[in-house]
């Protein structure tokens, strides 16, 4: 059976009498290039666990069954289980969960499978996928990479860099955990039903290191926040937004660290960030 074909779509629709929920962000892919793709640049072995957010009827599941040890698909749609159930049946190496996927303890199935490597995949719902990037990242989710597709836009400002108008605290918050690769831009005409807008693939690999020496984590994503909370305002006004902080210190924080207090949140690097960051951290009160 070809999964991804819209015509399997319609007769599993009209078989399960299933709905497409559009609020849960059911745009379902249908076109195998882009499937193959996704699985080749995850780099699955046959000791790997994926876990997979949202499978939707399996077309990226499947796929990563003929590869992995194991694979976890977690769906928050309980309409799509039965037909998972079914659309999936060949395979013994696969795990379906009814739940959704932020209240999902996920280092909890991984470090229990065993696998040597740990992947993450996704054709991510649009509603959420910030929320879903930053769970996975600050919860310090066990795995080596994070392939998933998203909206292209959200794509865009995970990759962008200091002085872009896409720059912003996703950015820094996703570059400082892991490098970023470009797997595919895709056109909205290859899912079904066709989204408003264009989508891209990131693959997301964490870091074994981080790119910046940081005394308090906690401080530098209150410093970022604060930046770019107010992105339109210079450093010595945006970064008031730390709190708990006065305009002295703030004053004293950018003429210390050689940041020009007429400069703004977005053209600042990693580094300067981090320099912000730890002066605050280490300042005396
Ligand atoms: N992977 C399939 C594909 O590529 O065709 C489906 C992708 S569709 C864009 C997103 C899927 O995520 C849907 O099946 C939807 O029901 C599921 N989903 C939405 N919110 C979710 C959540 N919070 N947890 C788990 N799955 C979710």
């Amino acid at each position: 059976m070809k999964l991804y074909a819209p015509s399997t779509i319609r007769d599993i629709k009209d078989k399960y009498g299933f709905k497409l929920s559009k609020s849960l962000g059911q745009n379902f892919l249908t076109d195998k290039n882009i499937i193959d793709k996704i699985i080749d640049e995850t780099e699955i072995t046959d000791e790997d666990i994926v876990i997979e957010i949202g499978p939707g009827i399996g077309v990226l599941t499947a796929e990563a069954c003929e590869r992995a040890k194991k694979v976890v698909a977690v769906e928050i749609d309980k309409n799509l289980i039965p037909i998972l159930k079914d659309t999936l049946s060949e395979y013994s190496n696969v795990e379906v969960i009814n739940q959704d996927v932020l209240k999902t303890d996920l280092n909890e199935i991984i470090d229990k499978s065993g696998c040597k490597g740990a992947k993450i995949i996704g054709n991510l719902p649009y509603y959420i996928t910030t929320p879903i990037i930053m769970a996975l990242l600050e919860g310090g989710v066990h795995v080596d990479s994070i392939t998933i597709m998203m909206q292209k836009e959200v794509a865009d400002r995970i990759k962008s860099g200091p002085g872009t108008k896409a720059y912003g605290a996703l950015s820094v918050a996703v570059q400082y955990y892991c490098t970023v690769n470009n797997v595919a831009t895709v056109p909205k005409e290859v899912f079904f039903p066709a989204p408003k807008v264009d989508s891209a693939v990131l693959r997301l690999d964490l870091r074994e290191e981080k790119p910046v020496e940081l005394i308090d984590e906690k401080m530098f994503f209150r410093c970022v926040k604060a930046g770019f909370g107010q992105r339109r305002k210079t450093l010595s006004n945006s970064l008031l937004g730390i709190g708990d902080v006065t305009k002295e210190e703030v004053k004293l924080c950018l003429e210390e660290t050689g940041i020009e207090e007429k400069r703004r949140a977005e053209t600042l690097s990693l580094d300067e960030f981090a320099a912000i960051s730890n002066w605050f951290s280490k300042r005396v009160r």
